[in-house]
């Protein structure tokens, strides 16, 4: 390795945006038609009527020589509109306690930056979790702890994660990631684990990645005026159809959004980004009638995948399913992710399982046929 790079980057794995393949086609292209179900998107692309105005604003509007709008003025009102009705608030959430970035992925290196680094803090994870939690740290020097959950539920081992925090480990764990609810296992929180995030101490910031909100329909945001130390992580990558746009934002007390702010680089958001999340807030009513279509197809991929006797799968309140094997070996799930892909199922492979995007009804159809006729 290069002298002048940190030692401890040569162990870092980074995240694997297409497990099935480059730019999520297979390797081998063996297949014709190719279902990505491997990063939980949706399967909707925008209707062509938002494509045009989109289209034609960069035509029109869109200067390309001017810098973007650096403060994303607009773009903040429009949220903290939509995050204030999505909760149905008594008070209402305003631009001050909201700072948007490139996909909320810039915003978990931003939480890092703003509570951890420098040898401040440490991370507490409870896996399996969505991966960009550590690998960012990581890639800070910033430590993680990983405590475990139910085999059963995925509910935190809250005695674990209590432990953890008590325990005197130098740096101290200064933020919490979870994700409401759980990505790859599609739990939301549960009553307990909400209780133990009410009573962190405030020294221990908790981030609470509510990225599948519109599907579950659950949200923590009605209590965080009582709670200072919580931050509410949202994307348009998954239900709002914007994935290629990177958009992400953070809803939180305004000097942590203020912070936020400070940390993050000028012009974190190309203008058409900007133009495109605002498009599809302005569109949110037409947009999200698909989540019950979206819904309806999980449910049917659960009631038919559950009769599948190889496999153990669990319910899940967001836009995607994990299932594991019964019984056997991780050579035998490579083999099952190996054929799904040759067939041209993309889905991702982690924590010991599959991870299943809910597709639209032919990609779902498709995807039964080919577990069903799996020999195990
Ligand atoms: C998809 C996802 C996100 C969204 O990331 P973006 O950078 O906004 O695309 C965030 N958190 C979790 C848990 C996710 O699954």
């Amino acid at each position: 390795m290069l002298p002048f790079i940190r030692s401890d980057l040569a162990q870092l794995v980074s995240y694997t945006p297409h497990p099935g393949g480059d730019a999520g086609r297979p390797a081998e292209g063996i297949a014709s038609i190719i279902d990505r179900l491997d990063t939980n998107e949706s399967p909707f692309d925008l209707p062509e009527d938002l494509k045009q105005k989109l289209g034609w604003s960069v035509q029109q509007e869109l200067e390309s020589n001017r810098y973007p709008d650096g403060g994303h003025a607009a773009l903040k009102r429009a949220i903290a509109q939509y995050a204030t009705e999505s909760a149905s608030l008594p008070a209402a959430i305003v631009p001050d306690q909201i700072s948007v970035s490139s996909g909320s992925d810039e915003l978990i290196r931003s939480l890092l930056i703003a509570t951890c680094l420098g040898g401040e803090g440490g991370i507490l994870v409870a896996d399996p979790t969505f991966s960009m939690y550590a690998i960012t740290a990581r890639t800070l020097g910033v430590p993680v702890v990983s405590v475990g959950r139910s085999e059963v539920t995925f509910e935190t081992n809250l005695q674990a994660a209590q432990a953890a925090l008590e325990a005197p480990t130098s740096p101290p764990i200064r933020a919490v990631f979870v994700v409401h609810p759980n990505s790859p296992t599609g739990n939301s929180l549960t009553a307990a684990e909400i209780n133990w995030l009410r009573q962190l101490p405030q020294q221990i910031l908790a981030v609470i990645d509510e990225a599948y909100f519109e599907f579950s329909g659950k949200t923590l945001l009605a209590e965080l005026p009582q709670h200072p130390n919580w931050v509410i992580l949202r994307t348009f990558s998954k239900a709002f159809r914007l994935a290629a746009y990177r958009v992400g934002y953070a809803i939180a007390h305004p000097e942590l959004a203020a912070t936020l702010e400070k940390i993050r680089l000028p012009y974190n958001l190309p203008s058409v980004s900007q133009t495109a999340a605002a498009l599809t807030l302005a569109h949110r009513q037409e947009l999200l009638t698909a989540i019950p279509l979206i819904l309806k197809e999980r449910d049917r991929l659960l009631t038919t995948l559950s009769q599948l006797s190889a496999w153990h799968i669990w319910p899940s309140t967001a836009n995607f399913l994990f299932m594991r094997l019964k019984s056997g070996s991780d050579a035998d799930l490579e083999r099952c992710f190996t054929a799904l892909r040759r067939q041209g199922t993309l889905v991702r492979k982690t924590c010991g399982g599959l991870r299943v995007t809910v597709g639209t009804p032919e990609e779902n159809e498709r995807t039964l046929a080919r577990l069903t006729q799996m020999s195990m």
